[in-house]
This record gives structure tokens, C-alpha cells and sequence, in this order.
């Protein structure tokens, strides 16, 4: 944690380094604006641009902490206003006090000193690292007395890609504990002799633990009273025998995973870079992902390529305001709902009121407090990703949609024919699926293919991707895999899933896939691979079901 502080400080003080710098080159400009002013140019447009970069000039400066400065370029400011909102021409008074403002800034920047430190209040951001969050395989301990039940449930946990260690009486597991504490404990409730002794047990586990140890009662038993005791244990969930193994899977998923969040990903638009790049390092450092844009004309490619999830938007700019900005934005289908964010040292109520009409979200003023800044970001992002996951994801099964696995592919392609590495693109189909749907009816289809995606989404690494093409049909892109270690990997999760017991109409059934998968290094576009990919599939169908083909040019 310190060292991530230390380096945002060092960060800070050279932006705010280069911001002072280039002080004398902005003084340079505000004046060679006002001269062409003064010479007559287009009497409006000079002054708009004179008042504009004294404006930026305030607004930065207050940001790094350069409260005289601003002051001096505030009064500039003013002045400039005054002369834009009367018909009159400026007189010699203005002239003068003008000027005045001109030598008051360079006096300003000249006392400025460099190695005067900034806070940069975000210590209480940084996210201390979780060496658990990290590791792939989460280990279960599973306390069960029956054997066969514990055989039966220690494998059924495992396909869903847990390790799992098996206790059958309840002082080995305690035991187990007291020498390395698991992920997450499935626990009995009823022992020999003792009706609630999962309870016990657990009672005894987590009193006096500074983090309980994630929790889920099995029993066959559905009294309150029992349910009262496995509470009291500290017990996440608690599930009736026979056992709903998706359910019971998907809660060691949530419970175990302390899945890290995709980062929000801001857009700062701001035509000066070092106040763009200030901002950039406060997000930053509260673990956004930014990209800063200096030129407001500029914006449309890094706009569709960067993707924000907002963009936190400077009001004056050369070129174009960010008013006219914003509205052009929203004017793009896929940006029609995009959080703008203006930050803008403009005070005046009338322009931040009009600013939120024409498609602001909010308004905030320069300078800002670094944890406002990141609140307001945070909580209108947030929103927007939600919004997205509507988008891309299948509510089903919480997988990728067809038209985003699509891009996804596209993504690794691209990706893999920079870095000159393979790329295999693999199709599952159910097997026989619609007699699941005709036999138990379409709401126990339905947990079939939830379990499927749950089995998948588990079982690959981080970079894959795993989507829901369609019914009861799953893509996997496999990125930097080889033909064979994913031919490996599929007949794993195959073997995996047919292993799966589900319950229905008091009877357990099991289902099965056939899969088809394709490298890139033989088909060369997404079109040619999707198809190969899917005649795979086909031969694996005719294969007889229950197996996973390779796609082979030949064929
Ligand atoms: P095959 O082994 O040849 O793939 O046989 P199949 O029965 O799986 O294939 P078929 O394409 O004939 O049937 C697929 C069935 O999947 C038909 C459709 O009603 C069902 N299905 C598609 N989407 C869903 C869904 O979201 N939920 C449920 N329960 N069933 C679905
Ligand atoms: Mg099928
Ligand atoms: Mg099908």
C-alpha cells in the first residue's frame, strides 16, 4: 500500500511540476490573445479566446494548489466577462486593469515554488491486495458423515472447479481448520448422536476468528429450529437435502469469489494536459481505468475504441465547448445514454444550469476535493455498466450474449494475429436437451443450462470468454491456446458436466454435451472459424454424442 502512495505523490508532484513549467508559455498566449483583441481581429471571437484561456488558467491552477494565482487570473476573468456581456467598446480603464492582471500573474508564476508538496487525499483509497482474491482454485471443506453422500457431493463440488477436501466426523475437520483455514466449509447439521453438531462445531470454529470462515449448512432436516442454529453458527445459507447442486454451487461461487469489479473506464476531456492528467491520477488511484483527451475534436476515435464508461468533460476548450460537445456525443445511438460529467471552474449558475439541460449529468467545480471527485464519478458509472451488463449479457446465465461473444472473438483474433498467437473457438451444444425440457418441463431445462454456464464460467482462465450462443448452445474463446490444450480442456469440462447429478420429479438425471472446436492458425477470419468450429460440432452429433471433435481442414 505504501509504495503505490508514494509512487501517486511522485506522480502528482511531476504533473504538477510540468503544469508550472508551462506556466510562462500560457501567460505568453492570454497576452498575444489580448493583443490580436487590441489589433481588431474579429472582435468577439478574440475576446471569447482570451476570456477562455484566462478561465483555464484560473480553474487549473486552483486545482494544483495555486490559490494566488487563481485569484490573479480570476480578476482577468471578470474583466473579460464584463467585456463580452456590454455592447460598449472596452475603455482605456479596462485596458489598464487588464494589463495590471497580466504583470499580477507573471509575478504569480514567478513565486511559485516546485518543490512545494500537494495532498493528494486518497490514502483511504487504496485497496490493500487480497492474496486470496487472486488464487484460481478455491478449496472447500466438506464435513458429511454419510460416505456415500460425502463421495457423491465432494465430486459433484469438484466439477464446478472447487478443490475439495472431505471430512467424515466433525472434530478432523475442526482440526483441519485450526491448521489452514479453507475458502469456504459445506457442513452437515446432523451427526451421530448429536442433532445439531454442525452447529456446535462451527460455533466453536468461528468464535474468536477476525474473518468468519464462509459457511453453507446441508441438512435434511428444514426446522427453523435447525435452521435458528446453523444462523447463530454464522452460516451464509443452508440447503435441504436432496441437494439443489447448482444453488449450492453458485452460493460457494459468490461466497468465495471476491471478484475484483471491472474497472470504470473515464474519458477525461480536457484541453489542458496537465490538469487532464491530475485528474486521470486521482481516478487512477482510486483503481479506475482513464484516457485523457487534450483535443475536444479529436475525441471520436478514442472515443469508440477506449469505450467509457463516462466522460468527465472541461466546458471551455478551444474548438468547441463542451456543451456543444456533449450534445454531439449523445447524439450517437451507442452513446445516448452516456454519463457526462462536466468540470469546470465556471461558477456561474445560469451556464452550469444550461450545461445539465443541453446533457450533463452533473457539474462540478475546480478545484475539487479528490474524493468528491472520484463519489460522483463512481456513482454515475457505475450505473452506465449496469445499463451495459443489460446489453451485452444473457439474463439467463449471466454469459455473454451472442452479438458480444461475437465481438469478443473479433477482439482475440485481432489480438492474436498482432502477437502472431493461436486463438481456438469452441461450440457446445446440450445433448439431446429437449428431452430434458419434455421429461421435467422447461424450468428444470432452464437449471440445467444455468449449471452449464456456471460450469463454465469456473473452469477457464480469466482471459477466456464464455458466452451463451443461442438456446441450449455455448461458445468459448480460447485465447493463447493451443489446438490440443484446448481439445484438453473441453473434454475436462465434458467430463465434468456429465458428471453433474440433477433432481427432478424425485429422480436424478444427468445430461451431456458434444462440442466443436477450431484454431485459428487453420481457418484465419471469425467467419471461417465459427464455421469450422460448428461442423466440428455436427461430427461430434454424429459421433454419437458426449465428445469433443476437432475441426480439421480436410473435413
Ligand atoms: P441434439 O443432441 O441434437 O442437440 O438434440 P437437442 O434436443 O438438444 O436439440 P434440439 O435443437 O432439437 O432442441 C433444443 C431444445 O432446447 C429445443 C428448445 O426448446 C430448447 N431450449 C432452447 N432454449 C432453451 C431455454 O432457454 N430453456 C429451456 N428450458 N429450453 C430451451
Ligand atoms: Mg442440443
Ligand atoms: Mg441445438
Amino acid at each position: 500500500m505504501s509504495t503505490q502512495i508514494v509512487s501517486a505523490a511522485t506522480r502528482l508532484k511531476k504533473i504538477r511540476e510540468a503544469y508550472a513549467k508551462q506556466l510562462p508559455v500560457q501567460l505568453e498566449g492570454i497576452r498575444k490573445s489580448y493583443d490580436e483583441f487590441v489589433a481588431g481581429g474579429v472582435w468577439g471571437e478574440r475576446l471569447e479566446d482570451l476570456h477562455r484561456r484566462i478561465h483555464t488558467m484560473k480553474g487549473a491552477s486552483a486545482s494544483f494548489g495555486l490559490s494566488m494565482l487563481s485569484a490573479a487570473a480570476a480578476a482577468g476573468e471578470n474583466l473579460a466577462k464584463e467585456a463580452l456581456q456590454t455592447i460598449t467598446p472596452t475603455d482605456k480603464n479596462w485596458h489598464l486593469q487588464m494589463q495590471e492582471c497580466f504583470s499580477q500573474i507573471d509575478r504569480e508564476i514567478a513565486r511559485i515554488d516546485p518543490e512545494q508538496g500537494m495532498e493528494l487525499q486518497i490514502q483511504e483509497l487504496t485497496v490493500a491486495s487480497d492474496a486470496s482474491a487472486d488464487k484460481e482454485q478455491k478449496v472447500v471443506y466438506l464435513c458429511e458423515d454419510d460416505s456415500f453422500q460425502r463421495l457423491a457431493l465432494a465430486t459433484q463440488i469438484g466439477c464446478f472447479g472447487f478443490e475439495v477436501v472431505s471430512f467424515g466426523d466433525i472434530d478432523q475437520l475442526y482440526n483441519a481448520v485450526q491448521n489452514s483455514s479453507p475458502d469456504a466449509i459445506v457442513m452437515d447439521m446432523i451427526f451421530p448422536d448429536k442433532p445439531v453438531g454442525g452447529a456446535e462445531v462451527m460455533n466453536k470454529i468461528q468464535s474468536g476468528r477476525e474473518k468468519p470462515i464462509a459457511t453453507v449448512f446441508i441438512s435434511s432436516n428444514n426446522s427453523l429450529a435447525n435452521r435458528l442454529s446453523a444462523v447463530r453458527a454464522g452460516s451464509s445459507a443452508y440447503f435441504t437435502k436432496p441437494l439443489n447442486i447448482t444453488d449450492l454451487c453458485s452460493t460457494l461461487s459468490l461466497l468465495t469469489s471476491a471478484v475484483k469489479p471491472e474497472p470504470y473506464r473515464i474519458m477525461i476531456v480536457d484541453d489542458d494536459p496537465q490538469l487532464a492528467d491530475y485528474h486521470a491520477l486521482i481516478l487512477q488511484e482510486a483503481g479506475m481505468t482513464t484516457m485523457a483527451v487534450n483535443d475536444p475534436l479529436q475525441v471520436m476515435s478514442p472515443l469508440f475504441e477506449f469505450k467509457p464508461d463516462l466522460i468527465l468533460m472541461d466546458m471551455y476548450m478551444p474548438g468547441c465547448n463542451g456543451v456543444e460537445l456533449a450534445k454531439a456525443i449523445r447524439q450517437i445511438s451507442a452513446y445516448f445514454s452516456i454519463p457526462i460529467v462536466f468540470l469546470s471552474s465556471e461558477t456561474d449558475t445560469d451556464k452550469q444550469f444550461h450545461a445539465m439541460l443541453t446533457g450533463g449529468d452533473e457539474f462540478l467545480t475546480k478545484p475539487i476535493k479528490a474524493q468528491h471527485l472520484i463519489s460522483s464519478v463512481a456513482v454515475r458509472a457505475e450505473r452506465m455498466k449496469i445499463i451495459r451488463s443489460y446489453m451485452v449479457r444473457d439474463s439467463m446465465t449471466g454469459l455473454f450474449n451472442h452479438t458480444t461473444t461475437k465481438e469478443h472473438l473479433d477482439t482475440a483474433i485481432a489480438h492474436a494475429q498482432r502477437k502472431e498467437e493461436e486463438v481456438c473457438f469452441a461450440m457446445i451444444d446440450v445433448d439431446k436437451f429437449k428431452t430434458v425440457n419434455d421429461s421435467y418441463g422447461h424450468p428444470v431445462g432452464d437449471r440445467v443450462l444455468i449449471a452449464l454456464a456456471r460450469l463454465l464460467g469456473q473452469r477457464v482462465r480469466k482471459t477466456d470468454v464464455v458466452g451463451r450462443f443461442g438456446g441450449e448452445e455455448f461458445a468459448v474463446v480460447l485465447p493463447g491456446c493451443s489446438i490440443s490444450e484446448a481439445v484438453t480442456l473441453l473434454n475436462e469440462l465434458r467430463e465434468s458436466f456429465a458428471a453433474v447429478r440433477f433432481q427432478a420429479k424425485g429422480e436424478p438425471f444427468s445430461c451431456t454435451f458434444s462440442c466443436g472446436v477450431a484454431p485459428l492458425s487453420l481457418y484465419g477470419d471469425a467467419t471461417a472459424l465459427c464455421k469450422a468450429a460448428d461442423e466440428a460440432l455436427y461430427l461430434a452429433k454424429n459421433g454419437g454424442r458426449n465428445l469433443v471433435c476437432e475441426a480439421s481442414c480436410e473435413k
